[in-house]
Parts: structure tokens; sequence; C-alpha cells
């Protein structure tokens, strides 16, 4: 084990938009001394959010690497984007993170893109701990804040370090009582809260729920054991004794420790630190990644750097006009100048030419890389998101990153014509970095599409072709991606009998396909039985070379959807019977012959245009409730839910098709006099009557 690993701690800050993250991380990066000023969000200039559309938009897109000294530590912050749109990133950063800081609106409480979070978190099993974060504001409530996490993350939050009203914070574990003071909340001073203590009782009362609250994790190590038997026996526990109990739990995910203040007024951010060290894993404490060799057998992969390199690209990104990778080392060494690949890709053998460490926007070389830290590498042409970096022919494959499906889509072209060729060089270079980007041509009506995960991503994406590639674009209004399916069951029995000449041949082509086709669940996917059919005359045997071309057939009309080619989802179809008239039978008549039974099969159960739904949840202040919901109900919404959203505001939930809320964002703001906030998500592909 690497001594030196013990002192890091790779940690991300993810929440829901506009829930302080950004404001945090400049805190962190201020106090840690990696920046020298705060730059605060609403005067455009905070360190992390680097990229010009990110000043503009005032939002966080991608994700930046930076490393702050803490207590002879190094905490690096991985800093991931709120919107919904660009849940890639996070997902991206998740996987790569030892543990995470869920920052939360203190008046909200948990809000829907924190479930995201915690859901791609869960996935990882990301030890994570809470900030809640606002306190100043009114109607923040820590406590309930905690509620919400158990009721609506199934989470197990445990307050450690409580706000008090005086922008103070009790730090239960250290028994201590923290303040803030100078311009940037830079001076911590503390109390210890021993008897006699105004706190003392407050202190006593948490710290035993604390204690109670973690023993009931259930935790397989022995000095957890020994700590609950304590508990539950109420012997004097000791701080340290405690705090290593619930670093134990947190780590196993089993509980998860919070904390409050407000970022905007540096209070309660310095502990938020503390704990980052005290209870969140370093690397060497992270269970072991899971891989396989390229036979597909599982093999183990250990945090050294004596064993062969293994390491996960999780980014790609434009730096000075040159690609780099964004890359975390799983095991082993990477030293620049060496010769990689990317595990099991043939064609993917390149040179790193640079590693370096990075801070946001700033990066230094480095001389090697070694296991559990997180490098930028320069030099690299095809490895992509996704790829496990190893050396020529010592490959192993880690689990890889499933981008999502985009669901609404631009035509774009340069508004000039002799700009063609740079727009399409320009669309390359953007999907490559981005995995939730689909570019297609449209041959029949002349467009170019490129698709993403909703209007901001695609506006963003948009701008920054025009910005660093400096070419000024069109766009046509954004359309969903649809998809397709079927309403009923239908059949067709198709006899396909066709004689010509190729050439001086003379070609007959003679064979009976009958398909069944129904619609299934949503979700399911496109299901193809081409087993157990009937095959006619009874007693025939067909040779390799027609079953090949059955199973082609069958496929062939699966690609498309009987209404406009669209992919097409949630189906079955099922081969019935195949009828061979000898040797006119050949496998290229059996392959026609399938694909148009599939087809009009297809057909014949009434094709169905589907569409991306979305849920949404809307949160607006009581006297908008009506025009609000009035208005959801004009779209055709579903709203199966509404509650209490703190003091004054309510939240709607429910579902709603994607193509009714384009530009919902602007008549919502406007309806609701700029106070209405709107977030939504991919839900499924259904079909909107
Ligand atoms: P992000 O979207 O999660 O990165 O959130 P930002 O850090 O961009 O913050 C969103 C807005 O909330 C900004 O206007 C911040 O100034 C404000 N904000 C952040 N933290 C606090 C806080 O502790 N208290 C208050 N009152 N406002 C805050
Ligand atoms: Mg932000």
């Amino acid at each position: 084990m690497s001594n030196s690993l013990d002192q890091v701690r790779n940690i991300g800050i993810a929440a829901h938009v506009d829930a302080g993250k950004t404001t945090l991380t400049e805190r962190i990066l201020f106090y840690t001394g990696a920046n020298h000023r705060i730059g605060e969000v609403h005067e455009a200039a905070a360190h992390m959010d680097y990229m010009p559309e990110e000043r503009e938009h005032g939002i966080t897109i991608t994700t930046a690497v930076t490393r702050c000294p803490w207590n002879d530590h190094v905490i690096q912050v991985v800093d991931t984007p709120g919107h919904v749109d660009f849940t890639i990133e996070v997902e991206r950063s998740m996987r790569v993170l030892d543990g995470a800081v869920i920052v939360m609106d203190g008046v909200r409480g948990v809000e829907p893109q924190t479930e995201t979070v915690w859901r791609q978190a869960n996935k990882f099993a990301v030890p994570r701990i809470l900030f809640i974060n606002k306190m100043d504001k009114p109607g923040a409530d820590f406590e309930q804040a905690l509620e919400s996490v158990e009721n609506r993350l199934e989470g197990n939050p445990v307050a450690v370090g409580i706000p008090l009203e005086d922008n103070r914070v009790l730090h239960l574990l250290h028994q201590r009582v923290y303040a803030f003071s100078g311009d940037n909340g830079e001076t911590v001073t503390s109390e210890s809260v021993i008897e006699g203590h105004p706190l003392f009782e407050r202190w006593s009362e948490g710290y035993n729920s604390l204690l109670f609250a973690t023993a009931e994790a259930d935790v397989e190590d022995d000095d957890f054991e020994a700590f609950a038997e304590a508990v539950l026996c109420e012997e004097a526990i000791s701080l340290s004794d405690a705090l290593k109990a619930l670093r134990l739990a947190t780590i196993a995910g089993k509980i998860h420790p919070a904390f409050g203040g407000s970022a905007l007024k540096n209070w309660g951010v310095q502990p938020i630190l503390d704990a980052a060290l005290e209870i969140l894993p370093s690397p060497n404490e992270r269970p072991p990644s899971k891989a396989t060799n390229l036979k597909g057998e599982e093999v183990r992969i250990e945090m050294i750097n004596d064993a062969p390199l293994v390491a996960l690209a999780f980014k790609v990104q434009m730096w000075d006009g040159r690609r780099h990778v964004f890359a975390r080392i799983y095991q082993g060494v990477l030293t620049p100048g060496e010769k990689i690949c990317a595990a099991g890709k043939k064609n993917v053998h390149e040179r790193v030419t640079r590693v370096y460490d990075i801070d946001a926007n700033s990066k230094k070389a480095l001389d090697r890389a070694e296991a559990g830290q997180i490098v930028l590498l320069a030099g690299l042409k095809k490895t992509t998101t996704g790829d496990t970096i190893c050396h020529i022919g010592k490959e192993f494959l880690l689990e890889s990153i499933d981008a999502k499906e985009p669901v609404l889509g631009l035509a774009i072209e340069p508004q000039s014509s002799k700009d063609e060729e740079k727009m399409l060089e320009a669309i390359s270079k953007v999907c490559e970095e981005d995995p939730t980007l689909r570019y297609e041509e449209d041959a029949e009506k002349g467009q170019r599409i490129l698709r993403g995960m909703g209007e901001l991503h695609l506006q963003i994406i948009f701008e920054r072709i025009e910005r660093e590639f400096n070419i000024k674009l069109r766009a046509g209004r954004p359309r969903v991606t649809t998809r397709e399916t079927v309403q009923t069951e239908g059949s067709a029995n198709v006899t396909l009998n066709k004689k010509f000449k190729a050439g001086d041949k003379d070609i007959h082509l003679h064979a009976r396909a009958k398909v069944h086709a129904e619609p299934s669940s949503r979700g399911a996917g496109v299901l193809a039985q081409v087993k157990n059919y009937a095959i006619l005359p009874e007693g025939t045997n067909l040779n390799a070379a027609q079953l090949e071309a059955i199973e082609s057939g069958v496929n062939d009309s699966l690609s498309g959807g009987p209404i406009e080619g669209a992919i097409l989802q949630d189906v079955s179809v099922r081969l019935e019977a195949v009828e061979v008239f000898g040797s006119a039978s050949s496998p290229q008549a059996l392959r026609m012959v399938c694909a148009q039974a599939v087809r009009e099969a297809l057909i014949n159960a009434g094709g169905a245009r589907m569409q991306p739904i979305m849920r949404i949840e809307v949160v607006v202040p009581d006297e908008y409730v009506g025009g609000v919901q009035g208005d959801l109900l004009s779209r055709h919404a579903e709203i199966n839910n509404q509650e209490s959203a703190g003091t004054g505001m309510r939240s709607l939930h429910g579902y709603c098709a994607l193509e009714k809320l384009l530009g919902y964002m602007t008549n919502l703001r406007s309806m609701t006099k700029g106070r209405g906030t709107f977030t939504m998500e991919f839900d499924r592909f259904d079909i909107v009557y």
C-alpha cells in the first residue's frame, strides 16, 4: 500500500442545481489556499466555473478537478454539475470518487436532483456526508432537511455538526463549538464544551443520539461490534472511539453524517474539510474495483504501484486546443512517454506524452502517476471516455460508464456554406467529449441534427461551437427524439415468389414466412423470438446458411419502426413458420421473405409514435399554484403529488411529455414573476394520447 495515499481524499460535491455547490467549493479553495480570493457565482467570477458559457449561465457544466491541501492531507475536489442536462458528468465523476459531500438547501431539503445524485452515489457505493446549506435563509430547518433525507432518499442521516442560531457550529465529535470570523470566515475559533458550558446539555444529548444511531448501523468489523456492544451497555465511549465507529459505518454506506451552515455566509465550511479527512475514506480504504481480463474472468484490482497499470478514462476535454483525457489510476504506475492501449481495442495503441496534475484551469507536469491518483493525460488521440487504459499485452477491463439516450434534437447548419467542413469538424470534436451528444444526418430532409439531453445542453454546445471554432450557425427549433412501438397484436403471412434474370442466369426466389408482433411493457426493448418455429414441409432440414439468413431477415426489419423508421422499442416479434420450396428457397429468398413478414406484421399491429416523458417538479409560491397547475394541465401534464416546500412555497410533482415543455422555463418565470423553479428528468419513452 502506498503510504501517501492515506493522506489523499478524492471527493465530489454534488447537489440539486442552486443548492450552493459552487459557492461551497469556492470557500474550500480559499481556505485551503488553493485559490487566493473567493469568486462569487453571482459576480460571474467563480474559479471552478471556468468556461465562458458557465459564467454566463451561472451554472457548472464541466467537471473540474482541484487539489486542496488541508492539515497534511490533499483533498482532490471534483466539482460536479447540478443541471440535469449534464447528469452524465455527475455519473462519470461518481465513478471515480471515494467520497461525496451532498449539498442541500436548508429550506428545501431533498430536491429532485438530490435524488438523482443519491441514486448515482448508491450505484457506485460512494460514502457520503451531508452539508445542509443556506441555514441563513428564513425557513431553513436542519432537522427537517435531515428528515427529508430519511423519507425521500431512505438515507440514514445523523447530525454531527449542528448549526447554531448565531452562525456557530456545535461539533458533537470534537465536543467543541466553532465560530468563523475575518472577512471571509477564514479565522476559526473554538471552545471546548465541557460540563458547565451553556451548550453542554445540548452536546450531551446530541452525542448520545449520535452514539445510538451509529451503533444501530450494521457493520461487519470486530472494532465496530465492540463499539456497538459498549453503546448498548451504556458504557462511556471516548470521542475517538465514536469517530472510528462513525467512520466505519460511513465508509460502509450505512450512515450519513450531517453538518449545517451557510457557504455564502462563510459559516460551517471548515468542519466539512475536517470531516472529509476524518470520516471519508482514502483511496486505500475503498473496496477493490471490479474488473475482468479479456476472457471475461473476474480479476482483483488493487491500489498498489507494483502491478500492471489499470486506469479509467473518465472524461475527454479540449485544453488549449489540444485533446486531453482525465484518468483515474486504479492500479500500477503511468509515466509520460509510455505506450498504452485501451483494453480490448486493437486499434487504440498510443503514447501518453505528458501527465499532469490538475487544478481547475491550470496544470502542472508530473514525472509519474500512481495508483489512486486522478490525472490529466496529453497525447492520446483515440482513447475515450469509458476506456480502461493499460499497458499493451496486460489488459484488463474496468466496468464502463453508460451514457444516457439523447432526447432532444436540433437541426443546425452554418450561416455561410464555406464553413461547412469546419462545422462538421467542430461537431465531431464536441461529440467526442460528450457521450450524451449524437450527430445524425437526415438525408431525406437534408438536415444535420445534433441530439442531446435538453434545451440548455444543446444551447450551450451550440454557443461553444460558435465561440471555440469561430463559426456562425443557424439552428432550427428543437425537436424531441421519437421512438416507435406497436399498439396491438398483428400478424403477417407473406409469400415471396419472384423470377428474374441476372445477366444470363435465371433466378427464382420462393419462400413463405409467418410472423406475429405484439406490444410489450415499457422499457422492455425489442424481443425477437427466432426459435422453435414450424418448418414446412414437415421433415425439412435447413442448412446453416439458411438458418442464419432467417435470423438476419427478422433483424433487418427490427432496426426501424413502421411509421417513419425511428428506433423501435417495446415490441415482441415471433417467427411462427417458414415454408421452403426446394432450391428456390435460397438464403437470399429466406432473408427477404422474413424481413418483409416482420415489416408487414409491425404495420398490421398498428405503429405508434413514442415521445420522451419527463418526471417533473415545479416549485412555486402558494399564490401561483392555481395558475401554474392550470397551465400544466393545458400541457397535458399528469400531476400526482403536491407538497409544501418551505414557507409559502409548494412543489408539484408529476410527468409531462418533453415536447410540451419546450420553452417552459421562460413561461414559468413570467407566470410567477421569476419566483418559480422547474426541474425535469427523463423517465421513459411512451405513447402520448
Ligand atoms: P450550485 O448551482 O449548486 O453550484 O449553486 P451556486 O453555488 O451557484 O449557488 C446558487 C445561488 O445560491 C447563488 O446565488 C448563491 O449566491 C446562493 N447561495 C449559495 N449558498 C448560499 C447560502 O449559504 N445562503 C444563501 N442565502 N444563498 C446561498
Ligand atoms: Mg455551480
